[in-house]
């Protein structure tokens, strides 16, 4: 990988990593608003509490995802980032560019979903 097309990378998880932080900060303040409207007599409590559930959820899942571009971010770092962290082989930049956090290569994932099937069969 050139310097350029890992400054392009750089960039791109890095504005990622700041659209995430957004939403996270978003889904908190939804989470503390409607913690607030539980106080409320008026307001049908399990709906109130059906949306917390849903709006932690989602901030769980955003929390992850901060979490997964901060580790790519390490590997650039470290300088091993498009490096498969299984087979050490090079991740496409294809795939890197849908998935500019993608730890694993195609191969690696295919395998490992093919794994995964195979013990939900039992
Ligand atoms: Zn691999």
């Amino acid at each position: 990988m050139t310097e350029s097309q890992l400054q392009c990378f750089r960039q791109a998880l890095e504005r990622q990593l700041k659209e995430s932080m957004f939403v996270f900060e978003l889904l908190n303040r939804a989470v503390n608003r409607t913690h607030k409207d539980l106080k409320e007599e008026s307001r049908d409590k399990s709906v109130l509490y059906a949306e917390i559930e849903q709006l932690l959820h989602q901030a769980d899942q955003e929390r992850q995802r901060v979490g997964e571009i901060h580790m790519a971010l390490n590997r650039m770092e470290r300088g091993d980032y498009g490096i498969c962290v299984s087979c050490r082989k090079r991740i496409s930049l294809t795939r890197l560019e849908i998935f500019p956090t993608a730890r694993f290569c195609a191969g690696c994932t295919r395998l490992m979903e093919q794994q995964k099937k195979n013990r939900a069969r039992g």
